[in-house]
């Protein structure tokens, strides 16, 4: 038996069944069922199937391929005429949920809506009025009746011009990448049936197959899991939640979120380990997926973080909701063996009247629960302050890398034997035309969230080359410059690609640049940081420990970590100065050093007391305004040549203030 000569071409068909088989078990398996939107893009390739699984049925039997009784004949055509046009209602109730349109139609609307569909049941269902679409004649010969063509198009029409008129109208309200998306794919839908019914050959079918190729296309383009599904629990992602909200914005719908935040999450993962814990928040997030349905969506934004969306809620019952959400969680979690009880904090507010921007979305998610007390009830956050000053630095950060205005400042480090500078310290400083100075302080911690890091340890390093190469200070008897590195670029395996990449186009010696590394860094993320600093030090990199003291850290890590300096955190030098007992603390920091055959750097140097002391107690290196503040390039290499020139007898060249304000001039 051919499938094709003379008889209807079933190879599409047959494709279109195996596709769609394929890639319906493909985002069933992916948990893509959750939340609406994604629910009607599973009944859409459902229906799909079921449409070309008919088409391949009726096409058999209407060749005399499949042999079966006249009252089945019947029953098969409708149910496939029927799967065939529900195509373009369930495409055009996936656009206006994807838009967020839907839950603002009223009843209605909703209803006219689904008439064309129930016309079209309806016809289908009543024998009378199917014969105007097809019958079977006294032969058994399936025939096309007269309203067939007119119906289909009607619905052609309805629905896949109100997905495109829905797409134009609302394209303001929807992502730039979901519009261009639904725009090809509804126009690409209602094309590949036009096809059909232009080339109207009863022998081809082919819109089911092109239609399941234009879907699969919507599938990796919106329904991108990788995205909005989160990796860990299966629940929406931080990106889902980021969109949905934005949707939920532009559209001035109101809704409730909870925010449900485990507070000694971090303890726990570092006693019982990341793989345990993570089979607990699997446990959560399966709990909390029994809420997920048509009007509430349940996201995992972060390690300890859930949220949930309610649409359509009242304040009570979003209230209720938290509470029982809120009483699971005093409650244990299954660990393995035993269980655990986690501190948690649950927090409610609205959508728009307390967060009507993605800045104070921010701030809820990141920030409220630091400053709510209660973890007894449910807490209903009234007031979420957007972190402005936040936004405003993150612009300014942005303008100064556009305008390339952030500038390097560098802070002398005089090495005791040798009564010399021999070192300096690369400090970035960044003046906004807008909000003024901001100190490195705040900004590198909001270029750390940000992203923008990257760009701004690049520059630095980049300058320091610069001026390496500029001012060849190591004919002043400057060895080498400190370059702060952040604890986001010690995780970057790339870092030794884009060092290098830097070093070598402006012919630097390697050993003329130590990098500092914060203790925090060092003590949270030991494998990562490990592999980073090997490869960074077998490429000839040496590094400085900085802060230290700060990380309450044991100190085990000092032996297994090659650092050739270590740099006393300032606080503790200021302190000795208060009483006996810190003194003791400093005295105690600076013999682990020596005892560990390291060298001992304090910071924040102010008065000639405190330099002597450090001398007595053998530190090697002193930094601090004593010597000079940070100061610009040229000062500094003035500064340099005089100090390195004077007499030393005498003890040092020029002596700053010793306020304790930094001046960033
Ligand atoms: P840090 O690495 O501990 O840098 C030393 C800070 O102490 C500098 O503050 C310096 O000006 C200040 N300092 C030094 N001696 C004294 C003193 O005698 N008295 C007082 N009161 N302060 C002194 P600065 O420049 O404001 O930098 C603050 C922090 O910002 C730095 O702390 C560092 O963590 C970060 N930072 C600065 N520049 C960079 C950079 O280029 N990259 C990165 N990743 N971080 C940077
Ligand atoms: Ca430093
Ligand atoms: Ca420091």
């Amino acid at each position: 038996m051919s499938l094709e000569t003379g008889y209807y071409n079933f190879y599409f068909d047959i494709c279109a069944v195996a596709f769609n088989i394929v890639f319906l078990l493909l985002i069933s398996g992916k948990k893509i069922v959750i939340g609406r939107r994604y629910k009607y893009f599973y009944y859409l390739v459902l229906v799909m199937l079921l449409a070309s699984l008919g088409e391949l049925c009726t096409s058999l039997i209407r060749d005399g391929l499949w042999q079966v009784s006249n009252g089945a004949k019947v029953a098969i055509n409708v149910l496939s005429s029927f799967f065939h046009n529900s195509i373009g209602f369930l495409l055009y109730m996936y656009v206006l949920h994807i838009f967020g349109i839907f839950r603002h139609l009223t009843m209605r609307i909703r209803i006219m809506i689904s008439i064309p569909e129930a016309v079209l049941t309806i016809f289908l269902v009543v024998p009378t009025l199917r014969k105007m679409i097809f019958y079977y004649d006294s032969s058994g010969h399936y025939c096309v009746g007269r309203w067939q063509n007119a119906l289909y198009w009607g619905i052609i029409l309805i629905y896949g011009c109100g997905a495109i008129l829905a797409v134009v109208i609302y394209r303001k309200h929807i992502l730039k990448n979901d519009f261009i998306s639904i725009f090809i794919i509804s126009n690409a839908m209602i094309g590949s049936i036009m096809v059909d019914k232009i080339v109207n050959d009863i022998h081809l079918n082919i819109s089911i197959f092109l239609q399941s190729v234009c879907l699969m296309i919507a599938y990796i383009r919106l329904e991108n899991d990788s995205e909005v599904i989160d990796s860990e629990t299966g629940l929406l992602s931080r990106v889902a939640l980021w969109n949905d909200f934005s949707v939920l914005n532009k559209t001035n719908y109101s809704a409730y979120l909870i925010l449900i935040d485990i507070n000694n999450y971090d303890y726990y993962s570092r006693i019982v380990g990341a793989k345990r814990i993570n089979d607990v928040l699997k446990n959560m997030a399966s709990w909390l997926i029994m809420f997920a349905d048509n009007k509430v969506n349940v996201y995992h934004p972060e390690h300890e973080k859930f949220v949930l969306l309610l649409y359509d809620y009242s304040k009570e019952d979003a209230l209720r909701l938290a509470e029982n959400i809120r009483l699971r969680f005093e409650k244990k979690w299954d660990l393995k063996d035993n269980g655990v009880v986690f501190q948690t904090t649950v927090a409610v507010t609205g959508v728009p009247n307390q967060i009507s921007s993605e800045g104070q979305l921010y701030s809820f998610v990141e920030g409220s629960v630091e400053k709510i007390k209660s973890k007894a009830k449910v807490n209903f956050v009234d007031e979420v302050e957007t972190d402005a000053r936040k936004l405003d630095v993150e612009m300014a950060i942005t303008r100064a890398l556009e305008n390339k205005s952030l500038q390097v400042y560098y802070q002398p480090i005089y090495d005791v034997k040798s009564q010399k500078i021999k070192a300096c310290e690369a400090l970035v400083r960044m003046t906004d035309e807008e909000i003024g100075e901001i100190p490195p302080e705040e900004f590198i911690r909001i270029a750390e969230e940000t992203g923008q890091i990257g760009y701004i340890g690049n520059f630095v390093l980049e300058n320091v080359c610069k001026f390496l190469q500029k001012n060849n200070p190591k004919q002043y008897g400057l060895e080498y410059v400190e370059v702060n590195m952040s604890t986001i670029e010690c995780m970057n395996p790339d870092i030794l690609r884009n060092i290098d990449k830097i070093i070598e186009k402006y012919d630097v010696d390697k050993n003329q640049i130590d990098l500092e590394i914060t203790e925090t860094a060092v003590v949270h993320n030991d494998s990562v940081m490990a592999n980073v600093m090997n490869a960074l030090q077998n490429s000839g990199i040496s590094f400085a420990l900085d802060d230290f003291g700060t990380g309450n850290a044991n100190y085990s890590y000092l032996v297994n970590y090659n650092f050739d300096i270590i740099k006393i955190d300032k606080t503790f030098l200021w302190a000795a100065d208060d009483n006996a007992g810190n003194k003791a603390v400093l005295n105690s920091m600076i013999q682990l050093i020596q005892g560990l055959n390291r060298k001992a750097v304090v910071e924040g140097v102010e008065t000639e007391e405190q330099k002597e002391y450090l001398i007595s107690k053998g530190v090697d290196f002193l930094q601090g305004y004593h010597f000079s503040k940070p100061i610009p390039e040229n000062e500094f290499m003035e500064y340099l040549r005089e100090f390195n020139s004077t007499n030393f007898e005498s003890g040092h060249g020029k002596q700053v203030t010793e306020e304790r304000e930094i001046d960033y001039k």
